[in-house]
């Protein structure tokens, strides 16, 4: 056979034999080449964005997303493959075309997150080299909020301080002008007494506040659950005889959680406290305690429940607002501050737990504590 093939014939096939395998090694050497270098550009962005804090975002040419982190999901700048915000869109665009940075920011409402739902954007655009355009959000909504609502406090505080002092001052008065007349000395020196220690119980809650607002709770100390209500009862005891409401204790033994026994002592007292104040007279409160399990995660719930007054659907969502009081004339007289059931609030959030309350108007209120159990030594040892 190979004797019919001319030398030059058998040639140009070995050329174009050649040719196509240089051709063949040429183009699997280009794409190994580019394929990892795709791959790379493309982990590498999402690396830098998953790296940020802010919202990022990196937009193609036809205003598709090419990568994004969660914080921009959740913040609304993206939603799927696209831009979410309409206005953020022409500013991309924009910027696509002239290459000059730009900022902006977006007053946004997001449906359906209560509070949350008023977000301030403060937003930066800026084109990358290869032509796809970078964002960067950060939400300075949370900081607006933390910033209005220590105002709030302070306008608050400084009010609710101006009473005591004031009725203080009128009642001194008072005291000079009958200074012949014991028995109104006496009474305007009782007077005094009283609004004295309302006065100093809300310098120690605005204190006790402040200082669990600026310290998480790191400590890992094992606590007995029963030592906390042990205590917190011991220091209700002289208030239900007060008002001869019955005080009792029930439920599961030798629960542990983990954080501090003294600040979870206050968050129980102030609980019985109130399910004894806002009770009638032979009224009946009782402390449980029981295991739960919350999505495969073990908790320790501890219920103060009440046969008193009740709270309205509308005030169960503001009770925990700091100096909110359903009855302000009650809450007074009863020697309430506003301040007990934000202070449980912090400490059990601090715990890494929450609070929660059922009530019905005229028949009760079960206020409950959860927090995480400590878990088991086997468990920690495996
Ligand atoms: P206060 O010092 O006024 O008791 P809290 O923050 O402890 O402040 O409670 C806020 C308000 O919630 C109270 O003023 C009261 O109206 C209501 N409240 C709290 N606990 C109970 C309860 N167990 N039963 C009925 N109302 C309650």
């Amino acid at each position: 056979m190979l004797s019919v093939v001319s030398p030059a014939l058998a040639a140009l096939i070995g050329l174009l034999v050649g040719v196509f395998a240089g051709y063949l090694v040429a183009w699997f050497v280009l794409h190994r080449r580019a394929e990892p270098e795709e791959v790379d550009a493309h982990a590498e962005r999402r690396r830098i964005l998953d790296a940020l804090r802010s919202g990022g975002a990196v937009i193609g040419d036809i205003d598709d997303i090419l990568a994004a982190n969660e914080q921009a999901t959740d913040m609304g700048l993206v939603r799927g493959n696209r831009v979410a915000i309409p206005a953020l869109l022409d500013l991309v665009r924009e910027v696509r075309r002239t290459g000059e940075t730009a900022s902006v920011n977006l007053d946004q409402t997001r449906p359906g997150r209560g509070q949350r739902a008023e977000q301030r954007l403060a937003v930066r655009v800026l084109r990358l080299q290869d032509g796809s355009v970078l964002v960067i959000g950060d939400d300075r909504g949370a900081a607006l909020r933390v910033q209005a609502s220590a105002r709030d406090f302070m306008a608050n505080a400084t009010h609710e301080l101006k009473t005591p002092v004031g009725a203080i001052t009128l009642l001194a008065e008072a005291v000079e002008q009958a200074a012949d007349d014991p028995d109104a000395v006496a009474h305007f020196s009782r007077k005094i007494q009283s609004e004295s220690s309302r006065l100093s119980q809300l310098v120690t809650q605005i204190v006790q506040l402040s200082r669990l607002q600026g310290e998480p709770v790191t400590s890992s100390d094992e606590v007995l659950v029963d030592d906390v209500v042990g205590l917190a009862i011991d220091r209700s005891r002289q208030l239900a005889e007060q008002r001869h409401v019955s005080l009792t204790r029930g439920g599961e033994e030798g629960l542990v959680v983990r954080g501090k026994r003294e600040q979870l002592v206050t968050a129980v007292v102030n609980l019985v406290h109130n399910a004894i104040t806002y009770s009638d007279e032979k009224a009946r409160v009782v402390v449980t305690t029981r295991t739960v399990e919350e999505h495969g995660d073990r908790k320790v719930a501890i219920a103060i429940t009440d046969n008193g007054i009740g709270i309205g659907p509308e005030d169960t969502q503001r009770i925990f607002e700091r100096f909110y009081r359903v009855d302000y004339a009650r809450s007074r007289q009863t020697g309430g501050t506003g301040l007990g059931l934000s202070i449980v609030a912090e400490i059990v959030e601090g715990h890494g737990g929450e609070v929660t309350v059922w009530s019905k108007l005229g028949s009760g209120s079960t206020f409950t504590i959860i927090l995480p159990a400590a878990p088991d030594e086997e468990e920690e040892d495996g």
